[in-house]
């Protein structure tokens, strides 16, 4: 069974797209991939419209037996890591022209060489290839438009092609790569996710806390805006085998719904009282935590990922958290307030009931609880994998020493910060 990954970056399209026609034609399973790059910010309207083209491409290809499987971080890393992951033997993409698209496609084929993959790149962004036609003379590019213009229209241009009918998909690429929470909402949407998790639910008990293998649910947005009734999850979940720990968790959002409803200042006051501690006013921390630069890398990929995804692994809301609260001593009120604005399932009871706990002013029996972001990164993140995904700048620090950069040489942080204080 020959396998391809088909890159997709700015050719959000099935029709006449050569290098998803090629490796559909050439190859018998293919995954098309998109990879969102933190490295590459959108404005809001163009991240909405982006959104769109994604959703529109997933339903052509689903339309013709594939889907879109969403990945977030390096596209390099995560090309590479998904073309090993489903057993691919090759990767296509479009060529692109920018200094960034152009050391993106060099990375990858050096990638794929020392990976053993096979690499091509295909045109498409342009009716004419950039440096099929040249002047004669043996210039680089046309500086003038009209001259141009004439070899172009002289230029045989290549054939259109047509979409392709049918895509086989992988059948071992992991659930959780496809039909990402954001901008697939509603109840059609997450009845059908409902249904996939619940396949996948057994492994639940050993893997939820596994920061990169990212195998919770996602069903929270579609909870808290009722798109699911939690009656029926815990009706459909029961049963099932290595359901419990899973129950367990619908349980604790159960739980924080009748601590708000007995005390509905949960959003503003500490639950217990005369539990609030004095916090700093730090303007340049809280900044600095909210973008992701804090310097310790496993806050960083949290803090990032929620800004990329609308959405945060717990462990990582639960790092996070205690770095802001214990570790920077700012207000749990300024760190909720930002999830909240930031969260496709930010829910006062879950939210500011879960912040309250990591704060210890809330219903955790052991209040003065504290996470060490580095224990914790590499109990829940031993290989560094979730780091490089949302920070990509340290990507190419093999192994758990991602955790700590500040023990390397300056030069190999690439600009990362110190850890503030
Ligand atoms: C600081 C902090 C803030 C949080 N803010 C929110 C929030 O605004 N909205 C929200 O829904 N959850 C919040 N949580 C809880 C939890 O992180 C998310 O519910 C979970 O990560 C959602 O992913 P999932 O659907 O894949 O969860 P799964 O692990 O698949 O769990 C299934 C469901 O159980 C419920 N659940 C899981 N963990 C918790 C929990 N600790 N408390 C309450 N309910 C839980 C959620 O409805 C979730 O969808 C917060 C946790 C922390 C530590």
């Amino acid at each position: 069974m020959k396998t391809c990954v088909v890159l997709f970056t700015r050719d959000l399209r099935v029709h006449d797209n050569p290098a998803f026609a090629s490796s559909v034609g050439a190859f018998d399973v293919v995954l098309p991939l998109f990879v969102h790059d933190p490295a590459l910010p959108a404005g809001d309207n163009r991240r909405a419209f982006l959104r769109g083209a994604l959703d529109d491409l997933r339903s052509s290809l689903r339309a013709r037996g594939g889907d879109l499987a969403e990945l977030h971080g390096d596209p390099v890393t995560e090309a590479i890591r998904a073309a090993k992951t489903v057993g691919a033997s090759a990767i296509a993409m479009a060529a692109d022209v920018s200094a960034y698209a152009r050391s993106r496609e060099t990375r990858l084929a050096a990638a794929c060489e020392s990976e053993r993959l096979a690499f091509k790149t295909f045109p498409g962004v342009t009716v004419v290839p950039p440096s099929a036609v040249r002047p004669g003379g043996g210039g680089s590019h046309y500086k003038v438009f009209t001259p141009y213009y004439r070899s172009w229209e002289a230029f045989t241009f290549r054939d259109v092609v047509g979409a392709p009918k049918k895509v086989s998909l992988p059948a071992d690429a992991p659930k959780s790569w496809f039909s990402t929470a954001i901008g697939d909402a509603g109840e059609t949407a997450a009845r059908k996710r409902l249904s996939s998790w619940l396949a996948d639910i057994a492994a639940y008990g050993d893997i939820h806390d596994d920061l990169a293998a990212d195998r919770t649910s996602r069903l929270s947005p579609y909870l808290h805006f009722g798109c699911l009734s939690p009656r029926e999850v815990v009706d459909r979940a029961q049963g099932q085998e290595g359901a419990e720990p899973f129950i367990r968790q619908l349980c604790w959002r159960d739980f924080y719904h009748q601590v708000l409803a007995a005390f509905p200042a949960l959003k503003s006051k500490p639950y217990r009282a005369n539990a609030e501690d004095e916090w700093r006013d730090e303007k340049d921390a809280l900044q600095a935590w909210q973008e992701g630069h804090t310097g310790m890398p496993i806050v960083d990929a949290g803090m990032r990922q929620l800004r990329a995804e609308g959405w945060m692994h717990n462990r990582a809301r639960l790092i996070t958290a205690s770095y802001l609260t214990k570790h920077l001593y700012v207000d749990w009120r300024a760190g909720g307030d930002h999830f909240f604005d930031l969260l496709l399932d930010g829910d006062v009871a879950n939210n500011y009931g879960n912040w309250q706990w990591v704060a210890g002013t809330g219903n955790d029996t052991k209040p003065y609880r504290r996470f060490s972001p580095l224990r914790q990164a590499e109990r829940f993140d031993p290989t560094g994998e979730y780091v490089r995904r949302y920070v990509p700048e340290l990507a190419h620090i093999p192994g758990k020493a991602i955790h700590q950069p500040w023990e390397l040489p300056a030069a190999q942080r690439r600009g990362y910060p110190a850890p503030i204080k």
